[in-house]
Formats: C-alpha cells, structure tokens, sequence
C-alpha cells in the first residue's frame, strides 16, 4: 500500500524544469570587439587598450627639480609647538611638561616622495533585464563602437571612479533561457507535484487516536512555495518569457599611489609618517612624468626613477595612463631631548599637524 504517492499529483509535463543559471554558450550574438570571457567564473571581460593609447616615454628624460629650499623649522617655533601640542595631549599629567628642561631641539630634514599616476580602465559583460516593451537600441541603429570609444563622463583627474554605460547598438530580446519562454518553471520543492511530505509526520502513517495535525493525517501537505500548482513564476523573467540583454561596459578609474620616505631613523617608526602631511615643495604634473636627477636626496631621485618604471611597467598595457603626478613634501619632525628630575629623555614631534611619538615619558605618578 503506497497511500502518500498516490496522493502526489504528477507534474505538468509543459512546464518545462529551470534551465541554466546563466545564458549558455552560443545563446547570445557575438559583438565584434567584445569577445566572451574565456573564464566563466568572472563574466567580466577586460578590453584590450588599443596600441595608439599605449604611452611610450621619451628616452633619456628628466625631471630637475629646480632651487630646492629647504625650510628649516627654527628652535623657537618647534618648542612653542612643541609645549602647545604636550599641554594638550597630556591635560592629565602635564606637570613634567610644563617643568622639563630642554636641552636640544634637533630638526630632521624628512622627504616624502610621491607618485600618483590617473588610469583608466575597461572591462565588458553580458548583462539582461525583463523585456516589457521597452525600447530596443539594436543592430539596426548603427555599427556598436569599440569599447575604448564608448563615450562616458570623466570624473576630475586623480579621482576613483567606477561607470557603468550601455554599449549603443547591442541590445537583442531573446526568449527568456531560463524558462524557455514559458514564464514558469517547476517547483523545485515539490518537484512539480504541489505537494510535499509532511513535516510534522514525516509522511508516516499514523495510530487511529493520534491522527497528524500538520496533514489530517495525508501524511503530504500542500507544497508551501508554489501553492499547490506545482509551478512557480520564472524569476528570471517575472512571468514575462523574454528578456533583453546587452553589453555593459565598466569604466574605471583609479588613482595609482606610491609612496616613499627614506628610513633613518631607528628611533622613530617610519610607518607613522603616512598618517601626517608635510609642505609640498615640488610638484610636476604631466600626461607622463620623468625620474628626478640632482635633487640632493640621492634615495629620493632613485625612488623616482624606480616609481615611474614600476607604474608604467604595471598600469600603461591594461589601463590607460590619462595623467601622472609626482611631488616631494618636505615633512617636520624634530627630535627633542630634555631633561626631568634628574633623569634624560626624549622625543619626536613630526608631521605639519605635531603630532608626538614617544616611547617613554615621566611616570604620571609623580603628579598630583
Ligand atoms: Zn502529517
Ligand atoms: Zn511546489
Ligand atoms: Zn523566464
């Protein structure tokens, strides 16, 4: 006695089963220029930069960096900062602060290399939306541009930004691949049936005394997801049974930054220089930049040089190199030596915003 399946209804042979998560293979028109990714995990395909946008650098080219003066941060002005920023940060226990005796103020000549460089790059994908009598920018509209001549709206240089633009003239409907134009599909839950065995029995038949509740004792209920038919409304296309794709194009921009600052102070950790500014006192800004010679941070000019290779290496055959920028900040930082109760210490003050390094300080227990 099979009582639960003959109580399952059998599924519409009409509906057809889901189709694929994705459009198959050949299921869509090849785009010239816009050529299927090879992997199918990333559906995004990056288009190849034209060899005319490919930048080629002059040979043998420089950057001078013309009567670098350097300023220097007096004595004066580094302890008034110096007692402002120490009144501040340690209202607690600023007895040693205000008493300590300094005995040297000893500025540093810190430089900050930086180069940014601006690029652009883009990548293709097949994307869709339900078809409902929307507009159809198709074929017949005109011949679809190259990806690098899709037009779109540049964001200020030096800025990130990611754009997403319809390629003109690539939209096609097609019969939803999910559906196969049915607009429904079987219920996945029930397998088509409308009914499901019963959670609360199990489908088990039951004592005289004890009837399910759950099934008034069917030992299958009513399938919860499709209601009953069997059949769900097809979530690709809503119930619509066509969908519109076309290529999407993905520009992106990014700013490229590398930063460097010679490392000669085994004190003071060279890391904490990232989160202060210091004074620009060169900047050169050019579609490409060249290495700087003669500065008289030899390390400086070597980090240029090495920059500007690095970057053009990495960035000019995936991206489009749009603008670079290269700037040398001079950054503060004076290394105070003073003396409390007898005893020596000392510490940093670095960056234009004053900030304090120190690894040790008069013990707050002598206060109060
Ligand atoms: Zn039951
Ligand atoms: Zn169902
Ligand atoms: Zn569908």
């Amino acid at each position: 006695m099979d009582e639960k399946s003959d109580c399952i209804g059998e599924f519409d042979p009409n509906i057809p089963e889901e189709g694929p998560s994705a459009p198959p293979p050949g299921w869509l028109d090849s785009v010239e220029g816009y050529e299927d990714p090879k992997d199918e995990d990333c559906p995004d395909q990056i288009c190849p930069l034209p060899p005319d946008f490919v930048l080629q650098p002059e040979q043998d080219r420089n950057a001078s960096v013309p009567n670098v003066k350097v300023p220097q941060v007096s004595e004066d002005v580094a302890r008034e900062a110096l007692l402002q920023f120490v009144g501040k940060k340690w209202a607690y226990s600023s007895k040693p602060a205000q008493n300590l005796i300094f005995k040297d103020l000893r500025p540093f000549t810190v430089y900050r290399y930086r180069l940014e460089t601006f690029t652009e790059s883009r990548s293709s994908s097949w994307e869709h939306e339900i078809y409902n009598g929307q507009a159809v920018d198709g074929a017949q509209y005109g011949v679809v541009p190259p990806p690098w001549q899709v037009e779109v709206q540049h964001p200020p240089r030096f800025t990130d930004m990611v754009q997403k633009v319809r390629v003109p003239h690539t939209a096609s409907v097609k019969t939803c691949y999910r559906c196969r134009g049915k607009g429904q599909a079987r219920c996945m839950h029930c397998h088509g049936r409308g009914r499901t065995s019963c959670l609360s029995c199990h489908g088990v038949s039951h004592g005289r005394n004890r009837r399910c509740t759950g099934c008034h004792g069917r030992g299958n209920r009513v399938c919860t997801w499709c209601h009953g038919s069997g059949n769900r409304t097809c979530r690709k296309c809503n119930g619509n049974k066509k969908l519109l794709h076309f290529i999407e194009l993905k520009v992106t921009w990014k700013n490229q930054v590398y930063e460097f600052i010679p490392d000669r102070q085994p004190e003071f950790p060279v890391k904490k220089f990232e989160k202060v500014s210091g004074e620009a006192f060169f900047t050169d800004e050019s579609v490409l930049v060249y290495p700087i010679v003669g500065f008289p941070d030899q390390e400086i000019c070597d980090a240029s040089k090495e920059a500007i290779q690095e970057h053009l290496t990495k960035y000019s055959v995936v991206s489009r190199i749009l603008q670079q920028r290269q700037t040398i900040e001079l950054v503060p930082f004076t290394r105070a030596f003073y003396s409390y109760n007898g005893k020596d210490y000392d510490y940093f003050v670095y960056g234009t915003e004053n900030r304090v390094h120190t690894t040790k300080y008069p013990s707050s227990c002598t206060v109060l």
